[in-house]
């Protein structure tokens, strides 16, 4: 099972709200089987934050939160990389173009 970032946060959600109806409910196996899936779940999360990715623009592996590229506003880009497009768009530079490369 390869659930998407935004995936795992969905879900994380809905168990959350359901861990909170539980709680109203004196059946335990319920409590336990939704505290083992949110456990597991925010593992899952954590994991996919931390996988090494591909920066294409530096060419760099990075963990972490990626940035969106103001370039197409779609690819994902590495926090410095981030933070330099956005250096370079307030100092009305053209933002390097990684795109085109290669
Ligand atoms: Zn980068």
């Amino acid at each position: 099972m390869n659930l998407s970032e935004k995936q795992l946060r969905y879900l994380l959600e809905v168990i959350e709200a359901d861990m909170e109806d539980a709680e109203m409910t004196a059946d335990m196996e319920l409590r336990g089987f939704l505290g083992d899936l949110h456990i597991q779940m925010q593992a899952a999360l954590y994991d996919k934050v931390n996988e090494p990715k591909n920066c294409p623009r530096c060419k760099q592996i990075y963990t972490g939160f990626p940035a969106l590229s103001r370039l197409d506003n779609k690819s994902r880009i590495c926090s410095p990389c981030g933070t330099e497009e956005a250096m370079q768009d307030f100092a009305g530079e053209p933002l390097t173009n990684f795109l085109k490369e290669e």
